[in-house]
């Protein structure tokens, strides 16, 4: 008896990223919209066709989409805003949601659980939903027409759907579940009718920390599933972590339960032993990687399934990937720059289920396991490891990294050696990357710019800068960050460790992809990264010009990173060579250096027991990189969210002297945080919101200063934009300051 194989969503953007392409062409009016349809559809049937060809028996249908997969559910729900409703037609309608209007602002955009991917954020409002169309029955017949696929379904089940969405009115959280209970019921019903085998019901909310409670709504849900559509085998997928309330959920009634044995190993493992696994139900395994880009060793993957094999028998067990491959590029194959050995040890969507593929023959026809050759080299190879970096870490973490002397004491004699008057301005690093300036990087990395000629064309722009910086009368200064292209891909370029691939895209939001950089050795600090741009700068002004360094966590958090030590290992090995860095400014004269943390939070674990370990983590590798350095030197950190009100203490124990945070979109909801406790150091609570082309007035931007000082001392507060401002226009930059600095003076003039 064959082993059946699954997956559970491939990458919408296609191997040459045609997906964004057909997608903006439309957008710009260069394409319509036939011709988008009829692309789509090229591309969703050969994704289809792809997995078909590699053996996968459950090929997902419906987890293709024109943008995300949750505004897809939306609009199947009729769940549309009011200020969308006149947009048009249904497509119109569909990315006015997505993308905003002239009229009409975009809905919210989250990140969906710990990945870098965002999801549309549905607003459920007084309206009643309904259901328009079944895309899920739409696909399937598509996929079987087409290419004769006989396709699983994957819908957001009803559970996971209402709790990520935002509620609005007055309606109760489990009545908002049993409003779309009977919509589920006629979409399953339907599929039965067209003699649908399996459909995938995605409940990653299954593994949050959800209170007990809500175990008898959601069995009081599947149990009507059920009803309606008895013949259909229901698959109740999680992914990202182990499932809460295990013995509830495996007793829904559904005749298969997806686990996560790569993200959740520990916590499903300990419960299968626990418990063991309903012999009448299937287990979906996701035992390949869907989150990272490295080849499966099969050995391992072998001696895990036949564990698995203890609680299920091979009839009732299911291979597949931890997760959606949404989160992974599409093909190594077609890299041409990568290192071999480093190219041989990766596994992206397609080889990931060739891998699925081949564990289920191997464990079919016993033994004969290939040990990957490639890996085995990448273990050994000198590419991976270091001895220098591994004995400088040994050295570095056999004592706490600390500053030598406690941040009030420090804070005088800053004080002294800065003289900054009350609520000194500054901004968060880079200023506008024009067309010209990507224009001119563009031309050197072509060869068309000599190397000289770059340099002097980045000399330029800082001198600009600094010019604008004096006139605007700023207290601290930046360089403005013109020679990066991304915060996280110019370090990853000059690290040694960390590979960068041609066509390693992965969706983050709508059309918008990202490379992230491949950490795939011990990284290593090999020359200066910094110093040069940030020293000139320094040159040309009197006043305090900051350093500016992407922090260790951020680097880690959107990396795809080496899986054979602790993440937390490869964090601290970022953190030492970032550390020398901040020792080469110090040394440049640079007494105000920046550590930016945009990802911090990002980094949280899903589950709360598992925060405090991550966060004591981090914030070690934060010190690790700056708490070495004179008490006269100021550290800043910069983060792009606010919500702090439940890491509050870790923020603390970063020790930076000034840290700046994303306000304005808040609506004041991070002042509120301060209220209750205590945070005794510098606090940079941005005045105005860098994401929109609008410019505040002096007086809203004096409101928020004060605003601020209800609850923080004048001594602490520093005053500056919400967030970098490369998106901006010159224009708006410096009027947008000026405004800015004049509210400072406003308010200061009152003390
Ligand atoms: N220093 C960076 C900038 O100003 C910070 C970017 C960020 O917070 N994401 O662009
Ligand atoms: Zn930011």
């Amino acid at each position: 008896m064959k082993i059946m194989n699954s997956n559970l969503g491939y990458p919408r953007i296609g191997a040459e990223r045609e997906w964004k392409k057909a997608l903006e062409a439309y957008w710009e009016g260069r394409i319509n919209l036939n011709v988008l349809h009829a692309e789509m559809k090229r591309i969703r049937l050969s994704n289809l066709k792809m997995q078909q060809n590699s053996g996968i028996d459950l090929i997902p249908v419906s987890d293709f989409t024109y943008y995300d997969h949750m505004l897809d559910m939306a609009q199947m729900f009729d769940i549309v805003p009011s200020r969308f409703r006149t947009a048009g037609k249904e497509e119109e309608i569909y990315f006015a949601m997505a993308r905003g209007t002239e009229e009409a602002v975009a809905c919210e955009m989250t990140k969906w659980f710990n990945t870098n991917y965002h999801y549309i954020v549905p607003e459920l409002s007084d309206t009643v939903p309904t259901l328009v169309r079944n895309r899920p029955l739409e696909a399937y017949r598509e996929a079987k027409t087409e290419l004769g696929i006989e396709g699983k379904p994957v819908i957001v089940g009803p559970y996971t759907f209402v709790k990520l969405s935002k509620h609005y009115g007055n309606r109760s959280f489990a009545d908002w579940v049993r409003q779309f209970v009977p919509l589920y019921a006629r979409i399953l019903q339907e599929l039965e009718a067209e003699g649908v085998r399996w459909v995938q019901l995605d409940e990653p909310c299954l593994v949050m920390d959800i209170p007990a409670e809500d175990m008898e709504l959601i069995t009081d849900v599947y149990e009507q599933l059920h009803q309606a559509a008895p013949q259909l085998h229901l698959l109740l997928q999680t992914y990202f972590e182990g499932i809460e309330h295990y013995e509830q959920v495996v007793s829904l009634p559904v005749q298969g339960i997806g686990l996560d044995f790569v993200h959740g190993y520990e916590t499903n493992r300990a419960n299968l032993t626990r418990w063991s696994f309903p012999q009448d139900k299937w287990l979906f395994a996701g035992i390949i990687d869907g989150r990272n880009v490295w080849a499966a060793d099969q050995e391992q993957k072998c001696n895990l399934l036949s564990e698995l094999l203890q609680y299920v028998t091979s009839s009732r067990l299911s291979i597949q990937p931890s997760c959606s491959l949404l989160h992974v590029p599409v093909r190594v194959s077609q890299e041409e720059t990568l290192d071999p050995v480093i190219k041989e040890s990766l596994a992206f969507a397609e080889e990931k289920l060739s891998e699925v593929v081949q564990l289920g023959e191997i464990l079919q026809k016993g033994g004969q396991i290939a040990p990957l050759e490639a890996r085995r080299q990448l273990a050994k190879s000198p590419l991976r490891n270091r001895a220098d970096v591994q004995q400088d870490m040994a050295q570095l973490l056999s004592r706490e990294p600390m500053r030598s002397t406690p941040f009030v004491k420090r804070a005088v004699l800053q004080q002294e050696y800065f003289g900054f008057q009350l609520l000194p301005t500054t901004t968060i690093g880079s200023f506008p990357q024009s067309s010209e300036v990507r224009q001119a990087r563009r031309d050197w990395r072509q060869g068309k710019l000599t190397e000289e000629a770059y340099r002097t064309f980045i000399r330029r722009k800082i001198e600009e800068w600094i010019g604008i910086q004096e006139q605007l009368q700023l207290d601290v200064f930046v360089h403005g960050e013109f020679e990066r292209t991304d915060m996280v891909e110019f370090f990853g370029e000059k690290l040694d460790g960390i590979a960068f691939t041609q066509n390693g895209w992965v969706q983050s939001y709508g059309s918008r992809c990202v490379k992230p950089p491949l950490i795939y050795g011990d990284v290593a600090f090999v020359k200066l990264m910094t110093v040069e741009e940030v020293a000139f700068a320094n040159t040309l002004t009197d006043k305090p010009v900051k350093g500016m360094l992407t922090g260790p966590v951020t680097i880690l958090n959107w990396s795809f990173v080496r899986d054979d030590i602790p993440r937390e290992q490869v964090c601290y090995q970022i953190a030492a060579a970032l550390r020398r860095e901040v020792t080469a400014l110090e040394e440049a004269g640079i007494d105000v250096i920046q550590v930016d943390e945009p990802a911090l939070r990002e980094g949280l674990p899903l589950k709360r027991k598992r925060w405090t370990a991550y966060l004591d983590w981090a914030v070690r590798s934060f010190l690790l990189t700056t708490s070495h350095v004179k008490d006269t030197t100021q550290i800043h950190t910069h983060m792009c969210y606010s919500e702090f009100h439940d890491m509050i203490d870790a923020i603390s124990q970063l020790d930076a002297d000034v840290i700046s945070i994303e306000t304005s979109r808040s609506h004041g909801e991070l002042i509120q945080a301060f209220e209750d406790r205590i945070y005794d150091k510098g606090i940079g609570l941005g005045v105005y919101d860098i994401h929109s082309p609008r410019i505040p007035t002096v007086t809203e931007m004096a409101h928020m200063i004060e605003r601020a000082l209800r609850v923080l001392s004048p001594r602490q507060l520093w005053v500056n934009p919400d967030c970098g401002l490369k998106t901006r226009s010159k224009e708006e930059v410096v009027a947008a300051l000026e405004s800015m600095v004049e509210a400072a003076c406003l308010v200061r003039g009152r003390f």
